[in-house]
């Protein structure tokens, strides 16, 4: 079966939960019930069902049900969204209390209906990214039911971490929380009506759960201000990083287009893609942060925007419709900016594509591989639809290579940096 990341939405009464599953050939069934009652502790959930084609309810109580969904969701329809650019439907799941089946089993597999040893849990099961994932998010939304809300006056800030076109960014002490937070802070000066709509659409944010976006811990609004509140990243942002080796770049590369991938799926466009929205830390982890979730955000900030965003891909600057394909281009021009290529120089050959309705020049192989180049000169098709889909971004051999989750290469890199740089500040100024 496939085993690329897909989105299970679980559907309960008080609302649905999204968790991203990385390898659903691991998940099983168990592990599946035991995040459903995390989600609803009060009902007695034994099965679920999804949907098929028209709409029937198909239970799923054993392993091979489980199996048989995930083949039937993944290889008939995701799958073919994603070869088309689209972004794949979360998998839907409508938890049920102990009933007797109805419509079960349609597609015709044999079902084992035999206590399954892997389902006992005295028996060793592989430790997969899948269960830690559904395990996390439940835990992750019973701490937003109870104490997810941050309070102005419980954040003690501590030093500037950077200021962008919108706002600047803090390195801050949640007391209650007892956590370090990165806390951006926006100014705006808009209604209570459109910070109402601003929160609201940030509400998505508590959903995401990927060890490769950034973890939103909560927003608020003081004055005309809104502050958001996130996992502090000790190594920051990749564009302070020089000439960064391509061994290392490559396991970057792979986060940046899993981080994407499971944007996507959820379907939201990050728009935003560029070095200083990928940020690092000292345990090797690389996370995407600053997605458009909140179209009124970005349209608020976006009045007081100053200049063009380098990172933009052609069709975008030239105002026409972008999906997905977008933020492909940026993630070619944000890594081809390791050459090195200063911003300056990635704008201007956007602007040439964009002018010329031709391809970037292909860069030249020399400090870097075939395959970097090939896959930098991919995600800058002049043309969306010849830049690869999301399966193929995974599947592309540059990916691949770096797909091995050695996180401590990315680790080691950002310690010796963040080393070299205090030794340098530690000199002072020459
Ligand atoms: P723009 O406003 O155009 O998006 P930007 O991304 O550089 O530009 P900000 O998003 O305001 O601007 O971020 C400013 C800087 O703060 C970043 O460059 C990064 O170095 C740092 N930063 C942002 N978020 C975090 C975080 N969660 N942890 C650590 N550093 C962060
Ligand atoms: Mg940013």
């Amino acid at each position: 079966m496939d085993t690329e990341a897909i989105v299970i939405r679980i559907k309960t009464p008080s609302g649905d939960m999204d968790s991203s599953v990385d390898c659903p050939s691991l998940l099983n069934f168990n592990d599946l019930l035991v995040a459903i009652r995390d989600v609803m502790p009060e009902a007695t959930v034994t099965a679920f069902e999804y949907e098929d084609e028209v709409g029937d309810r198909i239970t799923v109580r054993s392993d091979e049900e489980l199996k048989a969904m995930l083949s039937y969701v993944i290889l008939q329809h995701m799958n073919e969204q994603r070869m088309n650019g689209l972004l794949p439907d979360p998998l839907q799941i409508f938890p049920r209390a102990g009933k007797t089946p109805g419509n079960r089993n349609i597609h015709g597999l044999k079902v084992n209906t035999r206590p399954n040893p892997a389902n006992d849990c005295t028996h060793a099961v592989p430790d997969s990214i899948a269960n830690n994932s559904l395990k996390k998010s439940s835990a992750e939304l019973k701490r937003i039911l109870t104490n997810g809300q941050i309070n102005a006056q419980d954040i003690h800030y501590q030093e500037q971490l950077g200021h962008g076109n919108g706002g600047t960014v803090y390195k801050a002490y949640h007391v209650l929380g007892k956590r370090v937070l990165a806390v951006k802070v926006i100014p705006l000066d808009i209604t209570v009506e459109l910070q109402k709509q601003i929160m609201s659409e940030l509400e998505i944010l508590y959903k995401c759960d990927s060890p490769y976006i950034i973890t939103f811990f909560s927003a608020f609004f003081v004055e005309n201000r809104i502050s958001i509140c996130t996992e502090f990243m000790d190594g920051g942002s990749l564009d302070v990083y020089k000439r960064i080796p391509e061994h290392v770049l490559g396991r970057i590369a792979v986060a940046v287009v899993k981080g994407l991938t499971y944007l996507w799926s959820l379907k939201i466009l990050h728009r935003d893609v560029k070095p200083s929205n990928m940020l690092v830390n000292t345990r090797g982890q690389v996370k995407l942060c600053d997605f458009g979730v909140s179209t009124q955000l970005v349209n608020s900030i976006a009045k007081t925007y100053v200049g063009t965003n380098a990172y933009m891909a052609p069709e975008r600057i030239s105002g026409e419709q972008y999906g997905i394909h977008a933020d492909v281009w940026s993630v070619g021009i944000s890594f081809m900016e390791c050459f090195p290529c200063s911003g300056l120089i990635s704008y201007l050959l956007s602007k040439l594509v964009c002018s010329t309705s031709q391809d970037p020049p292909v860069l030249p192989i020399g400090q870097f591989s075939e395959k970097f180049v090939h896959f930098i000169t991919q995600c800058m098709r002049r043309h969306p639809k010849e830049r690869p889909a999301p399966n193929n971004l995974m599947d592309h051999s540059f990916i691949v290579q770096y797909n091995d989750g050695n996180a401590e290469v990315v680790s080691m890199w950002v310690c010796r940096c963040l080393e070299e740089r205090r030794a340098q500040q530690a000199q002072g100024p020459i």
